[in-house]
């Protein structure tokens, strides 16, 4: 029998009547003669109001205890929409990630999927049972501790359960028909991909498409596991995740994919740093301790008469207070006159895999930019994707003109966003 994974997102679950919609259709699925496992994220905004809840209470929650919080999301959730199914006459049983063999890595709030030992999930579907998986937690073995995967980390058990259990698709129900050339809460006119390979999708998750968790796309390309985005609300077709087409059909590929955008990230400028070799080893060196993610690095050219020069990086916003600290409590070492922190920035980034075999892509990028007087403070790029932050203020107008300079606009009308608070 096919066996098909499938997650619902927190918009999809957002409350009872919700719960029973989707019981309704994971129902049909099974019907049509489907082995189902499902993996659930937590109803609605519950997993932002819980950390609201936290931050009310102290102003720095223990990693341990805020994984016990988060993970309760999920735990409504599962046991909820199992009884749902079973109120249709199907039999259904909930799983939490650790009952689910969801093995992680020790990182509260950030760990990765080890391994996932399914066995009692093969054992419920064998009885003839749908599978509800808690998605977003798992269990470190040698603490025994409860953990969470990160934001959006739902994705990734989907994904992870459908590689252990070797299913033939990974379907992620969301609130929009698919993945789109940029976020349709911005641009309406944004088109439906049909089809785009893991390369792309990685990036453009890892620029802030948040359709998709950037380490699910990861996991399905390491385990060649196809993944299907679609909407929970309508029938249609959505966006298949896939290998790299096989050749000679890369022709009918697009340059471009698509335009992200990432309104999490802060900019942290170090001003006065001696323009020495070993001062940015020591300055990054120091960020380092504090297990922050760097993204973007800028340093600007030195006045010779000073011979000093400010460094200037992005980071998630908030990872700010860490680095901060980290890079004070070195001060003497780095030898800076002063820091300064903004986080009022915005990223916008291009992607797209024909950006290697084409030219001009820059060029058009930034006259996009320029026509809509929006200026540019920092530039990266790799082979498939061009990235580039600005005010934060000015980030929806510069997506806007970023995708109709490169004519991604659909011919089929606007895109439909059917919940969610976009939270
Ligand atoms: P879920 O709760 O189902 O996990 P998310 O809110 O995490 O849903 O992800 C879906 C949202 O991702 C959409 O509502 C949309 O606003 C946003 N999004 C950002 N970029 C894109 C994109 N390129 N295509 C589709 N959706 C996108
Ligand atoms: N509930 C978690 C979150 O809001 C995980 C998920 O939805 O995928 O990030
Ligand atoms: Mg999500």
């Amino acid at each position: 029998m096919p066996l098909v994974v499938q997650k619902y997102g927190g918009s999809s679950v957002s409350d009872a009547e919700a719960i029973q919609r989707v019981a309704r259709r994971i129902v049909e699925t099974k019907r049509a003669g489907n082995d189902v496992v499902v993996a659930v994220s937590a109803m609605g905004d519950t997993t932002d109001e819980l950390i609201d809840l936290a931050n009310a209470v102290t102003t720095d929650p223990a990693p341990r205890e805020m994984d016990i919080l988060l993970t309760a999301g999920e735990r409504i959730s599962m046991a909820l929409l199992a009884m749902a199914i079973r109120e249709l006459g199907v039999g259904a049983q909930a799983f939490t990630g650790p009952q689910a063999g969801v093995i992680t890595t020790e990182h509260h709030g950030r760990a990765r999927i080890i391994d996932v030992a399914p066995g009692r999930l093969q054992k419920a579907v064998s009885d003839g049972d749908v599978a509800i998986v808690a998605g977003f937690q798992g269990l470190h073995p040698e603490t025994q501790d409860v953990t969470t995967l990160g934001r959006g980390g739902s994705d990734t058990t989907a994904v992870a359960l459908a590689a252990a259990l070797d299913a033939d698709v990974c379907e992620i129900y969301t609130d929009v028909d698919g993945v789109f050339s940029a976020d349709p809460r911005i641009v309406p006119s944004a088109r439906k991909l049909d089809r785009v390979s893991y390369e792309e999708m990685l990036d453009l998750a890892a620029s802030g498409a948040k359709v998709l968790m950037p380490r699910c796309v990861e996991y399905a390309r390491r385990f060649d596991v196809p993944i299907h985005v679609r909407s929970s609300f309508s029938g249609l077709e959505g966006t298949w995740v896939v290998g790299d087409t096989a050749e000679g059909e890369e022709m009918e590929d697009p340059i471009i994919a698509g335009v992200a955008h990432d309104r999490s990230e802060a900019k942290i400028t170090v001003i006065g740093v001696p323009d020495v070799p070993g001062s940015a080893a020591r300055l990054f060196e120091a960020v380092a301790t504090s297990d922050v993610n760097i993204d973007m690095i800028v340093q600007n050219v030195s006045a010779t008469v000073t011979g000093v020069t400010d460094i200037s990086f992005t980071l998630p916003a908030d990872s700010v207070p860490r680095a901060m600290a980290a890079i004070e409590a070195d001060r003497e070492a780095i030898g800076y006159a002063e820091l300064t922190t903004d986080d009022a920035i915005g990223k916008i980034s291009l992607v797209g895999a024909g950006m290697r075999s084409n030219s001009g892509v820059s060029a058009k990028f930034f006259s996009a930019l320029r026509d809509a007087s929006i200026n540019i403070e920092m530039i990266s790029t790799s082979d498939i994707r061009i990235s580039v932050v600005t005010r934060a203020e000015k980030l929806d107008e510069a997506v806007r003109a970023v995708h109709s300079a490169f004519d991604l606009d659909s011919n089929d009308g606007e895109a439909v966003v059917y919940g969610g608070s976009g939270r």
